[in-house]
């Protein structure tokens, strides 16, 4: 998986020539924000809100349009669930467990070993790529 923490200027170039992009601050900033090694989900309100913390600002817009850049040349992986846009950085096909009291999204490898007790059907094992809801609500 891509990681752009210690990338060099090579690296980050050849991305935003990818995306067509001009090299700014603020652009690599974010790449670096999201690529850092690590497979993770979120979407465009978490991430504002991971950048905001480190003391970088973008508008909604900024980053929605940077963000489906990314996904449409194949940087990020785009899921939509419940007219909410998801990021993935595992771009390869797999299966997505959607928590709606958490409103996350979660491989569904990873939410089978974390909720056992959960019946998840096991033909979902079967399946490449699937959208699943799972709306679990506290008693
Ligand atoms: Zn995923």
């Amino acid at each position: 998986m891509l990681n752009l923490q210690k990338a060099n200027k090579y690296e980050i170039d050849s991305i935003l020539q990818d995306c067509g992009w001009r090299q700014t601050k603020q652009r690599i900033v974010l790449l670096k924000a999201i690529f850092d090694g690590k497979n993770k989900h979120f979407c465009i309100n978490s991430i504002e809100q991971n950048l905001k913390d480190t003391g970088s600002f973008f508008s909604y817009t900024t980053l929605f349009e940077n963000l489906n850049t990314l996904s449409s040349k194949g940087f990020l992986k785009r899921i939509t669930i419940d007219k909410q846009y998801f990021y993935d950085t595992n771009t390869s096909d797999h299966i997505h467990v959607f928590n709606e009291d958490e409103n996350q999204i979660y491989d569904y490898s990873d939410y089978k070993k974390l909720h056992t007790d959960l019946p998840l059907p096991a033909c979902l094992d079967l399946l490449k790529e699937y959208s699943l809801v799972i709306n679990l609500k506290k008693k």
